[in-house]
């Protein structure tokens, strides 16, 4: 039988196609209170959308590992044999909600695994490392991405500025430049974890790792001309190509790899191994394989699964923590912060982020608190009455650390060039002939002040690069 159209409240609508009015020309009566309720909803069909990667696509789908890594984690999700639901968010960085796909910028590559230990997010992106170092940085740096105040347009003057005072960038500005910079679709990217986290195992040792997920697909790119033509014809490129392939049952697929050193290592690298900037060498840390992840289910509802999700490195599980790195410590602030701005306090309540298992907090009331638990006297912490408590079995090894406190100028006495120079060197001339193509073209505009600076960082990876760049701004 065809169900009876009802307000939020449940109370039967008879018409919703006319207003009730006062005589045939109306006006409108303020007791028409369906209307009323249907125009206060619409005004509320937006959150806001998120300041940095708004524009996104998702899928669920298994993480389902392969290998035996037992020696370094404990967490179950890492288990051989062990299979984990998920939630993958691709996305762009800068651009607004109704930003084209195919755009020359970092892609997000948000995980979240529903374990049998509570969520597990690993927020991630398809690049190694990240424009800075030091969170002090980052609002300043958005601020060069998103639009100029007084024009609203985007500003490749604010861009280069801020990358030529900021020489840290200048690893993951030569990613974003070369042919990588504009992934042909979310399927032909790598994901990393990017920060170095820890994994803790059975004998409560420490491990450093890095997390590395490998397209099955492999690495498909375009060119700015390429895009430009793809844009023209089609801005959800990226949406489109996920979605269709799912729903043709075209899973996409990723090799799951890790990276460990340890904390010996750690202390005697040449380089700061929690510096954001900087990839561990494969030659020193080799790949170990783990697993293999795959989507298989587009969500059924975009707003309610892929714009509510809300993903947060904060989220670890016993067997994997957290790790030194100055931006991973302050995204484990600013994540959580930002969800309980854009979607409300009890974020984690909702569908697609409540974990599989039961949630123990003490957290009080707040707005949209619709669980419905028994409430029982136990209602804070310790108490007699049986209620949730602690766990030291849950404890990390404990970390040493050491040094006064201060603030450190984390551009002293370190090398922001060998490894660009690794990334160069390893380039074929094609590739390069990109890289220099890509550079000039968005320096269209930008004071020559701005790239005589950056042209003397490129110089100090290798002079073919600064020379390169030179001959494209010349063309
Ligand atoms: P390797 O030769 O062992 O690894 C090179 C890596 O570079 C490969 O993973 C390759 O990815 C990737 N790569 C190739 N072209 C590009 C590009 N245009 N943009 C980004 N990545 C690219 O060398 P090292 O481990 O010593 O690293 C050398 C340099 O490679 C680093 O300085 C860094 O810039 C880059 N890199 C290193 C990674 C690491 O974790 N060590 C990860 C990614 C990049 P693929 O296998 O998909 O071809």
């Amino acid at each position: 039988m065809k169900k009876t159209m009802t307000t939020t409240a449940g109370n039967p609508i008879s018409d919703n196609q006319n207003s009730m009015t006062a005589g045939d020309r109306g006006p409108i009566l303020m007791q028409d209170y369906q209307l009323i309720e249907k125009l206060a909803h619409q005004n509320r069909e937006r959150i806001p959308e998120r300041v940095v990667h708004a524009k996104g696509s998702g899928a669920f789908g298994e993480l389902e590992i392969t290998h035996d890594i037992s020696a370094f984690t404990k967490a179950k999700v890492l288990q051989k044999g062990e299979k984990t639901r998920l939630l993958l968010r691709f996305s762009t960085v800068a651009g607004e909600m109704g930003a084209a796909d195919a755009e020359r910028d970092v892609r997000g590559f948000a995980l979240k695994f529903y374990t049998k230990e509570g969520n597990w997010d690993l927020v991630g992106n398809n690049t190694p490392v990240f424009f800075i170092r030091d969170p002090q940085k980052f609002p300043d740096f958005i601020h060069t991405q998103k639009r100029h105040p007084q024009s609203n347009l985007r500003s490749n003057t604010a861009a280069w500025d801020f990358w030529s005072l900021s020489p840290e960038s200048l690893h993951q500005v030569t990613i974003l430049m070369s042919d990588r910079g504009i992934p042909l679709s979310y399927r032909h990217v790598n994901g990393y974890g990017s920060h170095t986290y820890s994994l803790i195992n059975n004998d409560n040792e420490r491990f450093w790792v890095k997390f590395h997920f490998k397209t099955k697909q492999g690495i498909k790119t375009l060119t700015n001309e390429e895009a430009a033509k793809v844009i023209a014809n089609d801005r959800e490129s990226n949406q489109r190509d996920l979605f269709e392939n799912i729903e043709n049952k075209n899973y996409p697929q990723w090799d799951f790899q890790i990276q460990i050193m340890s904390e010996e290592d750690a202390n005697q690298a040449s380089f700061n191994p929690f510096d954001l900037t900087k990839v561990w060498p494969h030659s020193d840390y080799p790949m170990i394989d783990v697993g293999v992840m795959t989507l298989n289910e587009n969500p059924k509802n975009y707003f309610n699964e892929i714009e509510q999700s809300s993903f947060s490195p904060s989220n670890i599980v016993p067997g994997i923590s957290f790790s030194p790195d100055k931006m991973l410590q302050a995204r484990i602030l600013s994540y959580p912060d930002a969800h309980r701005y854009r979607v409300g306090t009890h974020y984690e309540s909702l569908p697609v982020n409540r974990p599989i298992v039961d949630v123990n907090t003490y957290h009080a009331a707040g707005s949209m608190n619709y669980e419905e638990k028994e409430v029982t006297n136990a209602y804070y912490e310790p108490n007699s009455f049986d209620g949730a408590s602690q766990d030291a079995s849950y404890s990390e090894p404990s970390l040493e650390i050491t040094g006064n406190a201060n603030r450190y100028d984390h551009n002293v006495n370190n090398d922001n060039y060998s490894q660009v120079k690794d990334l160069f060197n390893l380039m074929s001339d094609y590739q390069k002939e990109q890289l220099f193509n890509n550079i000039a073209e968005s320096m269209g505009g930008v004071p020559n002040e701005i790239i005589q600076r950056q042209l003397a960082h490129f110089e100090k990876v290798s002079p073919d690069y600064s020379n390169g760049v030179k001959k494209a701004l010349d063309k």
